[in-house]
């Protein structure tokens, strides 16, 4: 048995949701007709100047406090040349040695307890076009600019995730931060959201450590090959050392390209060394001195972010672990939450109202909470009216549904309708009485010992009330008569 650890670090780039380019006023935008989206500045054209898009900058600050990260007063940006059929200027407008946000973390959940994963540098650059093969046989290639210039956070880890798993729910973890700050789609698919990881072992022999070569794993598109392409990555370096005890010595970093139709990774290339993209830096942007108070500002607009909402949600309400994970995944779905459930005494009731009965509500229009104009105080009316006794469960759907219609009060709409509930024993007595009599066959196969007769008169006293008789107390009147006969 080899004695290892598997030791992570993931470079994480993020699209920003700007409304246009990071250096130009194109709009930015997914997909469209390729080659619509441009102008002379991300087209890389001979003498045209590029202009900082603030929101960027801000988007950026904003990003790096959420994760903890310092922010720097100065930052500036940098080339980083290569070349590259997706990328006319022939170099890339990045940042390199003064990153515009470093030194973070982020906390994450790994096996019951809390890991903490120093973030290195947050840094701001654009994106390159996109190469498109044409899969058929002319073996012809395109190239599509529409996503050159668009604008980019690249955040980089340090090596301190230690598996797999890990890295997935780091990466969730960045997800759910900037889904919840609005400042990405982060659709995996599309590529708004893209993860390369770093990964080596660290193998101990003979009280020595030995280091595997480092591979960096690309292409990986979601959360389940990300999971697929790290374990692969481990079983590979561990056979490879088996078989050859290559170190990071002999190889230093390689490239690797996931595969998700093999569930493998590639041999790709071996590693662009820093000093081969020529770093210098971008001659056409002043520095950006960022100042106090615009940090300052920044920081209080970010407010409670999801994992210590969820945290909250849990010790003030109640609720279970699963109820406040979909709660805290929107913070206006969790604002509606908890102004339906402030000072009432079953939160927990109001939680699986909101989640399941709104929820698919908004699900079967397609709209989202935000566009839904029901007053959070009547999902809380309703549940109070059932656990009343005003109305049984099955009406409150029913109600539901009405005050979805309508948007009124759901008093009222057992009022109008008169949903409440039955319980007054006399009026249940009388309505029971006219079932027995008027089943008269049902009766005798109850007295002959079939229950399931049973059930079929408290059916009939439901239909009867149209639901409304509390079934608790039918029930027992409906036991006395038939046992008193
Ligand atoms: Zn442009």
């Amino acid at each position: 048995m080899v004695k290892y650890s598997v030791v992570i670090g993931c470079e994480v780039h993020v699209q920003l949701l700007t409304k246009t380019k990071a250096f130009c006023s194109c709009e930015n935008r997914f997909g469209g007709i390729p080659n619509t989206r441009v102008c002379p500045v991300c087209l890389g054209l001979p003498g045209a100047l590029p202009v900082v898009n603030r929101a960027m900058v801000e988007y950026a600050i904003k990003a790096g406090l959420a994760l903890n990260c310092k922010v720097a007063s100065v930052t500036k940006f940098d080339r980083k040349n290569y070349m590259y059929p997706d990328l006319p200027k022939g170099y890339q407008i990045s940042q390199y040695d003064i990153p515009i946000c470093y030194e973070g973390y982020l906390d994450i959940e790994s096996d019951g307890s809390t890991r903490r994963v120093r973030i290195r540098r947050l840094h701001m650059e654009e994106d390159a076009g996109k190469n498109i093969h044409l899969e058929d046989d002319s073996g012809l290639s395109y190239v599509d600019f529409n996503r050159c210039g668009t604008p980019l956070l690249e955040i980089v880890s340090e090596p301190d995730i230690t598996s797999p798993e890990e890295a997935v729910s780091y990466v969730q973890g960045l997800k759910e931060i900037m889904l919840y700050l609005e400042i990405s789609d982060c659709n995996m698919e599309e590529g708004s959201l893209r993860c390369d990881a770093n990964i080596n072992l660290h193998i101990e022999e003979g009280g020595e450590v030995f280091e595997t070569p480092i591979a960096e794993v690309k292409n990986m598109n979601s959360f389940k090959a990300m999971k697929n392409a790290l374990h692969y990555e481990v079983e590979r370096q561990l056979k490879e050392w088996r078989e050859h005890r290559y170190t990071l010595k002999d190889f230093g970093k390689i490239t690797r390209g996931y595969d998700d139709r093999t569930g493998k990774t590639i041999l790709q290339r071996s590693k662009e060394e820093e000093s081969d993209y020529r770093y210098f830096p971008e001659p056409d942007l002043k520095p950006i001195l960022i100042p106090e108070e615009l940090i300052r500002e920044i920081r209080q607009s970010i407010g409670e972010l999801p994992r210590e909402k969820r945290k909250r949600l849990i010790s003030e309400y109640g609720i279970t672990e699963k109820d406040a994970k979909i709660l805290s995944s929107s913070v206006a779905l969790s604002a509606y939450f908890e102004r339906a459930a402030k000072g009432y005494r079953e939160p927990r009731k109001i939680a699986n109202w909101v989640i399941t009965e709104l929820g698919g509500f908004l699900n079967s229009e397609g709209i989202s909470i935000e566009e839904c104009n029901l007053p959070p105080v009547y999902i809380r009316k309703l549940v109070e009216l059932i656990d009343g006794g005003k109305i049984s469960g099955k009406i409150a759907k029913d109600v539901f549904a009405e005050m979805t219609r309508t948007n009124s009060n759901p008093e009222e709409i057992v009022r109008r309708k008169g949903l409440s509930q039955i319980t007054d024993r006399e009026e249940l007595q009388r309505v029971v009485k006219g079932v027995v009599e008027g089943n008269p066959k049902s009766v005798a196969d109850f007295k002959g010992g079939k229950d399931h007769a049973f059930k079929f008169l408290m059916g009939q006293i439901m239909k009867v009330t149209r639901g409304r008789a509390n079934p608790r107390i039918a029930r027992d009147i409906l036991k006395e008569m038939l046992e008193d006969d």
